[in-house]
């Protein structure tokens, strides 16, 4: 029997037990085969011991040395035994370690959602690419939405208001979002202030708004929560920074364009083996001396060609 440390339990757990892993250049695969006898009919809940066959199950596991680990896991499938069940086989359950049709381990996808939590859906995909967690920018999304909302009787504190559209050029509402709790908690019709300022009144012990910088929720803020703190929220701070860059740096392109021609010339300078620019300055005053040569050439002929005219 294989044990790895941190893997070996969750999957003992789960019925589980490892065979062999092989590492590559994509990572860490570990195999494991099954060794549950029988299983609950999801259809009918009665347990059943008949075995109907087996199949392969891929589930990608937390990463190690930030390299991605994959787990190929055998699923037996059992004949359910009431006849009256419309379910005929049924797969066993691995609810310790992941979810059904989920291709991702729970610790996994706990990873996932701290990145997400943390950094939003694109941010979190590219450091998790990194981080031995490939998961593409909607699936972070995904799982954000999956855990759901904060219970609704949570005091409110924190929030951030934005608009979102229900149909784009046409329709938008407001969301609000707990950001203690980091979760969606209301959906609003409507971006103007008259549709938020109900809701706001509602909460009391609001202290802090994040909102863009629009004017609808500032008279929103203003109007139903005046004691609360408006603050420019991260999303919108970073989008302005970065469209002022933008702005400068097409104005300046020119003096840009120039300034990376000379750095680049440089560079290639720098990279030239040694001797080369005593050679380069070599080369320059060689091409000096031949232009002053064929200059003081034609000056006679012309010289000699005046004196012949003459004579
Ligand atoms: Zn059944």
């Amino acid at each position: 029997m294989v044990i790895i440390p941190g893997l070996s339990q969750p999957l003992k757990a789960a019925g589980k037990r490892i065979t062999s892993w092989a590492e590559d250049s994509g990572g860490l695969t570990v195999e494991a085969n099954s060794t549950v006898r029988g299983a609950t009919c999801p259809g009918c809940s009665q347990k059943s011991s008949r075995l109907h066959g087996h199949y392969w199950r891929a589930i990608a596991e937390s990463p190690c040395f930030n390299a991605p680990v994959r787990l190929s896991v055998e699923m037996r499938r059992f004949k359910c035994v009431n006849r009256c069940c419309r379910q005929r086989t049924f797969s066993e359950r691995i609810e310790p370690l992941a979810v059904p049709r989920q291709r991702r381990t729970l610790r996994l996808m706990q990873g996932v959602r701290a990145l997400g939590y943390a950094l939003g859906g694109q941010a979190a995909a590219r450091l998790g690419a990194k981080l031995g967690m490939p998961v593409s920018g909607p699936t972070v999304l995904r799982e954000l939405r999956r855990a759901g909302c904060a219970p609704a009787d949570e005091v409110l504190v924190v929030v951030g208001i934005d608009d979102w559209a229900i149909a784009r050029g046409h329709r938008y509402g407001t969301i609000a979002v707990d950001l203690e709790r980091r979760c969606p908690i209301e959906l609003l019709e409507g971006r103007d202030a008259a549709s938020v300022v109900p809701w706001l009144e509602k909460q009391p012990a609001i202290e802090v708004i994040a909102r863009d910088r629009a004017g609808a929720y500032a008279d929103a803020a203003r109007t139903a929560a005046p004691g609360a703190q408006q603050v420019a929220d991260r999303w919108h701070l970073m989008h302005n920074m970065c469209e002022a860059v933008e702005r400068m740096l097409l104005r300046h392109a020119g003096k840009l364009r120039e300034a990376a021609s000379q750095v680049s010339e440089a560079m290639q300078l720098e990279a030239q083996p040694p001797g080369y620019k005593r050679l380069a300055a070599w080369w320059v005053i060689r091409a000096k001396r031949e232009e002053t040569r064929r200059a003081r050439l034609e000056r006679l002929i012309a010289t000699s060609r005046a004196r012949r005219r003459i004579y």
